[in-house]
């Protein structure tokens, strides 16, 4: 069988832990036989993170600029606990935000959909995808303690030294006090993101606030959306026959629990930050969580919603068998392949991308599974596979239907 053949490559960001070790097992088994692959490889892994000052995150999200997708690994956000573990020279930062600021992405994640794994809510058939901006309110803020009587007020110095103020609260006795902000060109940026991703995934995009009460704040996320709307997407729209919808946040909490999904929810900070916990508990597993950082001029970096899965990581080093789910980092890897074959015209690398994510999918429904699903699928035969195991069935599905 001749290997299907790339033009471009993909910007490859390894990891760490236990996905690290699945991130090979994928490669080896489920693409190299299959796809002629193109990447430019960056390790992301902490020992190299700590070994380059963390430069090689910067160059990995540079990459992606110049060539438009990427694909990441799972990796480790460094705590206390991991400065003797690793060594480390300096407590990192996250690489997911490091990468998020240089492309000023938007991230969007789905639930993976398969027969026996029932979402809670009965009504949801198709997906939702949430997207969450990530900058500024409540994230960002500056809090105080008032400890007894006094005014607050908010005020603000324009560079030419004049003051606007407004009284907060003319406090009678203790109390507490938040301030925050956001910026319009973040807002732009985050509507753009999402427009762009609506249109590419050819899903309708519902938006809420709560622009009755917060009627500066919240009504600018509103009135920003609505102006990028009607002034660069409104036809593009049309013609994709999707829509945007805009509505109340209690509205849209209501709506979404009725509906029976296909859309994408944008949400504030801390609307996406609460609303993805529960739409990725309701659809089932954290494991089968999909996740892709969008930047408004169109870069896209992939990866799964989930960590490095630490704890199964750990029985991996001790030579005990692990029954990690791969699913979400094989997605990963579909979503950038397939994104570069649109990109680059390449038809036989779309196909591929679909027929691996199909094999994964049919693998499951079949009957064979990693523990975590086992825990929750309401299918009748249920065979729990070892990593490999489940990666070795997932092959043989593919290549059946590759055949
Ligand atoms: P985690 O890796 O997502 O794992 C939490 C638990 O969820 C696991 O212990 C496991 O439960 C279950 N789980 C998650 N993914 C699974 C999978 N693919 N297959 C089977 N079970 C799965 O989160 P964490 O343990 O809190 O974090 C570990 C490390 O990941 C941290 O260093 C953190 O910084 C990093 N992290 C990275 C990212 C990222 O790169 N995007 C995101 C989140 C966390 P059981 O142990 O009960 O089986
Ligand atoms: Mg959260």
């Amino acid at each position: 069988m001749t290997k299907i053949k790339m033009t471009t490559p993909l910007v490859e960001m390894d990891g760490d832990e236990m996905t690290r070790v699945l991130w090979k097992m994928i490669k080896d088994e489920l693409l190299e036989p299959f796809v002629d692959l193109k990447t430019e490889y960056y390790d992301l892994g902490l020992v190299h993170r700590n070994e380059t000052d963390d430069q090689v995150t910067i160059e990995s999200a540079e990459a992606t600029k110049k060539y438009g997708v990427a694909v990441k690994c799972a990796t480790i956000t460094p705590n206390a606990a991991r400065m003797p573990e690793y060594n480390l020279k300096e407590m990192w930062k996250s690489p997911n935000g490091t990468i998020r600021a240089i492309l000023d992405g938007t991230v969007f994640r789905a639930p993976i959909i398969v027969k026996g794994i029932e979402p809670y809510v009965k009504t949801w058939k198709k997906p939702i995808t949430i997207a969450r901006h990530a900058y500024g309110d409540v994230y960002k803020a500056t809090e105080m303690k008032i400890p007894s009587a006094g005014k607050a007020e908010l005020v603000y110095t324009a560079e030419d030294g004049t003051e606007t103020r407004e009284l907060i609260h003319d406090f009678k006795g203790t109390g507490i006090l938040q301030g925050m902000h956001n910026l319009n060109q973040s807002i732009e940026s985050f509507a753009r993101s999402c427009f762009n991703y609506a249109l590419d995934t050819k899903q309708d995009l519902w938006f809420a606030t709560k622009d009755t009460i917060s009627k500066k704040y919240d009504h600018t996320f509103k009135d920003i959306f609505q102006d990028i709307y009607d002034a660069e997407y409104a036809e593009k729209f049309e013609k994709a026959g999707i829509t945007y919808f805009y509505t109340l946040i209690d509205d849209a909490v209501a709506r979404v629990i009725r509906s029976e999904g296909g859309y994408i929810w944008a949400c504030k900070n801390y609307d996406g930050d609460v609303m993805s916990d529960m739409v990725a508990t309701a659809f089932g597993s954290l494991s089968m969580m999909t996740s892709v950082l969008v930047s408004p001029q169109g870069y896209y970096e992939y990866e799964a919603a989930h960590g490095t899965v630490q704890r199964h990581y750990y029985k991996y080093l001790k030579g005990e068998k692990t029954s990690t789910n791969p699913i979400a980092t094989i997605f990963a890897w579909s979503g950038a392949l397939r994104k570069r074959g649109e990109m680059d015209q390449l038809p036989d690398l779309m196909n591929f991308a679909d027929k691996l994510e199909e094999a994964c999918i049919k693998t499951i429904e079949n009957g064979d599974m990693t523990g975590d699903l086992a825990l929750i699928s309401t299918a009748e035969e249920k065979r729990v596979c070892t990593s490999e195991e489940f990666i070795q069935a997932i092959r043989t599905t593919l290549e059946g239907l590759l055949a």
